[in-house]
């Protein structure tokens, strides 16, 4: 690099360590969507130190990552000035050529990526949202789950508690159970949140894949008709491009899709190819916050909006840097997880989260003690 202004004195100093942890935490309840099972969550967390503090980041992927992270990593950015966070991101992806980045290795980077965000501006004493800039103040959200292995008891209270409890004015639900089998029960379920959520609540619905391209389309008119649904995601496997196109051009209501973007390449392949309606982004899978932000880039050249796919506190701040954002995954497991785990955290109450202007970086630490009892490596 040729000679640069003086950074501020902390900035101009070396990475001191990146180290990572697994943390493992069971399901509520047993929970499916229509394309998988599960009953636990995996949150890989990233430690990164320097300029005399420490950033955390993480992804929820698979206790793989930890091995990525250390083993080839946390070497390709050793010595990198704490400030060049850009820099280290290319390190990264530069050293995971020959694994190939798509999956593990991009939630790894995405764990490293975050870390390295959170601890230049605690470097710096700022929160992330003015390191990054801001175009808002505060980030619309979702609730999130209505998984479906959940009876209508189980439904109509989640449902309850984000709307009534919270205020919180848009719900999503899981349809597409058992691989598209059960549209009775699809379209059933959907009535119930429609009469439980009121009539002033937009209700999103999640399919995961599970139908046929003709199937989705019948479902998709059937479901804004009976439950004036406004979201319909994954209503096609997301690798069917050409699909979810199909059905987007024969439904009234939004089509999306993006949760498995890992680099930018597939943001613009899906966004080229007139796949979505809004463009899904996951902070924690997409390579870190520059790599949503330049996701959130993509989609704006095309007049797309984007929405945060889970992991809401670790999205927040990015999330009001980007001008068209529509809103922000507020997902039952990891808002369990995150209250758990820790400190800083964001109410959803209202609807919207508000990042802390007066905490720095993300504003989130590990609560030690409690977060023990969950570690797994
Ligand atoms: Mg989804």
């Amino acid at each position: 690099m040729t000679a640069r202004a003086p950074a501020p004195p902390a900035l101009g100093t070396p990475l001191a360590g990146i180290a990572s942890e697994v943390y493992t935490v069971p399901t509520d309840k047993p929970e499916a969507d229509g394309t998988m099972s599960w009953d636990k969550t995996v949150l890989v967390l990233v430690r990164a130190r320097g300029g005399g503090a420490e950033g955390i980041g993480w992804t929820y992927a698979t206790s793989a990552c930890k091995p990525v992270v250390e083993d080839l990593l946390a070497p390709a950015i050793d010595g990198v000035d704490v400030g060049d966070v850009p820099g280290a991101l290319e390190a990264m992806v530069r050293a995971c050529r020959n694994v190939g980045r798509p999956g593990i290795a991009s939630c790894a980077i995405s764990a490293v990526e975050t870390a390295l965000w959170d601890l230049k501006a605690r470097v710096l004493g700022v929160p992330l949202a003015r390191l990054l800039g801001q175009c808002r103040d505060e980030v619309p959200i979702y609730g999130s789950g209505g998984f479906t292995t959940y009876d209508d008891a189980t439904t109509r209270r989640q449902i309850e508690t984000w709307t009534g409890e919270w205020g919180i004015p848009r719900v999503k639900i899981k349809i597409g159970e058992s691989w598209g089998t059960r549209p009775d029960r699809d379209l059933a379920r959907t009535r119930l949140v429609r009469k439980v959520a009121g009539a002033g609540v937009d209700v999103l619905v999640d399919a995961n894949g599970g139908y046929r391209r003709k199937q989705a389309v019948r479902m998709g008119r059937r479901l804004r008709e009976e439950a004036g649904i406004v979201w319909f995601e994954e209503p096609v496997s997301s690798d069917d491009l050409q699909g979810l196109r199909e059905v987007r051009d024969q439904v009234d209501v939004d089509v999306t899709a993006g949760e498995y973007g890992f680099d930018l390449v597939y943001f613009a392949r899906m966004v080229e190819q007139e796949a979505v309606d809004c463009l899904q982004v996951d902070v924690t899978r997409c390579g870190g916050y520059l790599e949503w932000q330049r996701a959130a880039a993509v989609a704006f050249s095309r007049s797309l909006d984007v929405s945060g796919h889970c992991a809401p506190n670790l999205h927040a701040h990015v999330a009001l840097s980007v001008p068209n954002l529509r809103h922000l995954e507020y997902f039952h497991d990891h808002h369990r997880i995150e209250h758990m785990l820790f400190d800083g955290v964001l109410s959803p109450r209202g609807g919207v989260l508000r990042p802390d202007p007066g905490a720095p970086g993300h504003g989130m630490v590990l609560k030690a003690p409690d977060a023990a009892l969950y570690r797994t490596a």
